[in-house]
């Protein structure tokens, strides 16, 4: 509570504006680590933003489902949820996140919005889950999942979404060989947080943070990775991979400066599974180069 508190009442403090604690935006992350995987420790990517009541999910690695269970602040399942790219620790669990929601007995109704391929991906969970659908409609009287869910492409930079509540728009991002990778920014009432997805050093993504009051970033720390290539075999090539495709701490602070937002908040970790590397050790590169506020982005922490 005490770092949701800070930010609040600081940005209270800015605008002169007051808005009502229920309505006010939460940020919840729900899995911070990059990389599928099954280990113990922290969870695949997934962000939560609740505005004005509404779940808005960004990402959903696996394990994301259950993490929007634990994390028990809405009382219905997803009500939007935005895929940045389709690497499978984004999107393991998006049909699974809506499926749970309507097998518990949610009331559901979801927009989902995403890079090309997520229609193909979105038929294709519900052919998988096919009979188990269309038996519970038969047998148990359900309405049809398949009706209750909208799907929206989309392929270039610009507008995603728009309610009374929020603005999302999207800018694409730098993550060979992936083209459609794409940064959310949530501009709500009272708050703007901007969610990187993956991508490596992108000035363009400051300039779309700019002014914004949350960051979150995702990040990856060199000397980790230094031990991890040892462990594999083609370690010249994946180091290839991930510097191309990835951001470095010291870049990260770079970002931050750059856009100038108030709260820098590190996910996505590389390597997310290494307790050896200490918050310190995170925080080291990005504040050679940011001084605002940095968080160690930790699963089901609310900032
Ligand atoms: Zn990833
Ligand atoms: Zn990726």
């Amino acid at each position: 509570m005490g770092a949701a508190g800070l930010v609040l009442s600081r940005h209270k403090l800015n605008t002169g504006r007051l808005f009502h604690q229920a309505g006010a935006t939460r940020l919840i992350l729900l899995g911070t680590k990059g990389g599928p995987s099954l280990g113990e420790g922290r969870k695949n990517p997934s962000t939560l933003l609740l505005i004005n009541g509404a779940p808005y999910v960004v990402d959903c690695g696996y394990g994301a489902s259950r993490q929007f269970k634990a994390a028990s602040v809405a009382e219905n399942g997803p009500r939007y949820i935005f895929i940045t790219h389709h690497h499978a620790d984004h999107n393991l669990d998006y049909g699974p996140m809506i499926y749970n929601a309507w097998a518990a007995g949610l009331p559901v109704k979801v927009d989902a919005y995403g890079p090309p391929g997520l229609s193909r991906i979105t038929r294709a969970f519900f052919e998988y889950t096919r009979f188990d659908i269309e038996t519970r409609i038969d047998d148990e009287g359900r309405p049809d999942l398949r009706k209750l869910v909208s799907v929206h492409e989309f392929s270039r930079p610009g507008i995603v979404l728009q309610n009374d509540d929020v603005k999302v728009t999207c800018v694409q991002v730098r993550h060979p060989p992936i083209k459609q990778a794409y940064a959310y920014r949530f501009d709500a009432r009272d708050r703007s947080v901007v969610i990187s997805g993956d991508t490596t050093y992108a000035p363009e993504l400051a300039d779309f943070a700019r002014g914004a009051d949350v960051l979150v970033h995702e990040a990856m720390y060199l000397p980790g990775i230094e031990t991890l290539l040892k462990r594999v075999p083609n370690a010249a090539r994946l180091r290839e991979h991930l510097m191309a495709s990835h951001t470095t701490t010291e870049d990260v602070g770079r970002i931050g400066a750059r856009a100038g937002v108030k709260t820098l908040v590190l996910s996505h970790f590389v390597p997310g599974d290494d307790p050896s590397i200490m918050d310190e050790q995170w925080t080291e590169g990005v504040s050679k180069h940011f001084s605002g506020r940095i968080i160690v982005g930790k699963d089901l922490m609310e900032i």
